[in-house]
């Protein structure tokens, strides 16, 4: 007898046979014997329909409401799944975050777990009842509810899985793992079997929602056994761990988009030190996450400087650096917020410099422009025009894992 933490997503518990699915799928786990921690996401589109709601009533609501509304999803879903899986004759319990013992931080809307109080999970576990949470959700040190950032119950799911100690952590979601480029873009995408922990958090980082990237930075630090797979096939999934045994015909193991991009430029800049330093380190100090930069050639004494931010972090990375354009010293900003970022992602392609190749001769074959590009080990990505970004990926994707694949295959 294990422990295994089980966690459904919002497209698994949409409806109520969806629901019924899934208490079928649990009450299976835990009649074999396992005790069941399950972690569930609000029914559907909750979320966001509840953010349209308040936008309805105030566009500039504080956070704090914002996570006292946002977080009643996540416990419709619980209490309903609990109903289905009384039905079905098993002992169940439905917790918030408060009540199974989530801290956060006071972080409202993006909060950080802080710890787990896991006594009334391990009572209830003791009392062999299925325990079900509320993912998505925690509570701080003011005894306010706090939501973890979209997305967030997979952290909730693996924080649980880690400091519970269990098994096995499932992901259950409505496609059959992680895929070589989300499925719904490429049909002839196909499942990987296994994925490294960095390969995940990068494509998790660089838009493959499939599973939140602080969930996966949390599994590769207490090493939870995690697993992507459907609520709906009863295919096996994919499994995420720090080593990976197949040697895949690719250098690249998947492609992601990410359409939460904006790019800013700030022109005519002094050609001397310590401007990249100025404009940095204000945007750090609003806390703004600043991702490509790309910074011109100097032209006499005055140069460019280009750099990414998040869609949501646009209107306050321009308002900073307007309000420091003497500190600065730059004639305008240039903005562009119909650009996307395309990435390839794979453990393969350190020391292997063709794969960046590869990537650009993809595009250029499709006549797609590169508007800046940026590589790690692990991963290359450029930006594009938002309405090619889809184009891209596809053509990306033929590129690595039909032309390429097919050359290597033995
Ligand atoms: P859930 O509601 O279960 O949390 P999400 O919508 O957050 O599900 O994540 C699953 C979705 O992630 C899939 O429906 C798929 O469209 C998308 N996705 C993006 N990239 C990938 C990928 N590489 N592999 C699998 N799914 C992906
Ligand atoms: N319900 C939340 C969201 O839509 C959390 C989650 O689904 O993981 O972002
Ligand atoms: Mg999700």
């Amino acid at each position: 007898m294990g422990l295994i933490v089980q966690k459904f997503g919002g497209s698994s518990v949409a409806d109520a046979d969806k629901l019924r699915n899934v208490a079928r799928i649990i009450t299976e786990t835990y009649k074999r014997g396992h005790n069941v921690v399950v972690v569930l996401s609000a029914q559907g589109d909750t979320t966001d329909d509840l953010i349209e709601k308040a936008k309805e009533i105030n566009p500039h609501a504080s956070r704090r409401e914002m996570d006292m509304l946002l977080s009643t999803g996540e416990q419709i879903s619980c209490a309903l799944c609990a109903m289905a899986i009384e039905v079905l004759g098993c002992p169940v319990i439905s917790l918030t975050g408060w009540q199974a013992g989530v801290q956060s931080n006071t972080g409202y809307g993006n909060a950080r777990i802080k710890r787990i109080d896991t006594e009334r999970i391990l009572a209830e576990l003791d009392k062999r009842s299925i325990v079900i949470v509320t993912g998505f959700q925690g509570i701080n040190r003011y005894g306010d509810i706090t939501t973890l950032g979209r997305g967030g119950s997979d952290t909730s799911a693996v924080a649980l899985a880690a400091v519970l100690h269990a098994d096995l952590c499932q992901i259950y979601t409505d496609v059959d793992g992680v895929f070589t480029a989300d499925p719904r873009l490429v049909p002839e995408a196909h499942k990987l079997e296994e994925i490294t922990f960095d390969e995940m958090l990068e494509l998790a980082t660089l838009g493959a929602q499939v599973l939140h990237n602080r969930s996966v930075e949390m599994a590769k630090r207490y090493n939870v056994d995690l697993e992507v797979l459907s609520s709906f096939s009863g295919r096996p999934g994919t499994k995420v761990k720090e080593v990976v045994k197949i040697m895949e015909k690719s250098h690249v193991s998947s492609i992601a988009k990410d359409k939460n991009v904006a790019r800013l430029a700030l022109v005519d800049l002094a050609d001397e030190p310590g401007i990249a330093f100025r404009i940095f380190s204000l945007l750090s100090g609003k806390k703004i996450n600043v991702d490509l930069i790309l910074q011109s050639i100097g032209r006499g004494d005055k140069k460019d400087i280009s750099f990414t931010v998040a869609k949501s972090d646009l209107e306050d990375a321009e308002r900073v650096l307007e309000e420091n354009r003497d500190y600065i010293g730059f004639d305008r900003i240039d903005v562009n917020d119909n650009i996307a970022k395309v990435s390839i992602v794979g453990a393969g392609m350190m020391n292997n410099p063709g794969v960046a190749a590869s990537m650009f001769e993809a595009l250029f074959n499709a006549g797609i422009n590169i508007h800046m590009i940026s590589t790690s080990e692990i991963k290359v990505s450029v930006l594009v025009d938002a309405d090619e970004a889809d184009r891209a990926v596809r053509v990306v994707h033929r590129k690595f894992f039909d032309e390429i694949a097919g050359q290597n295959s033995l």
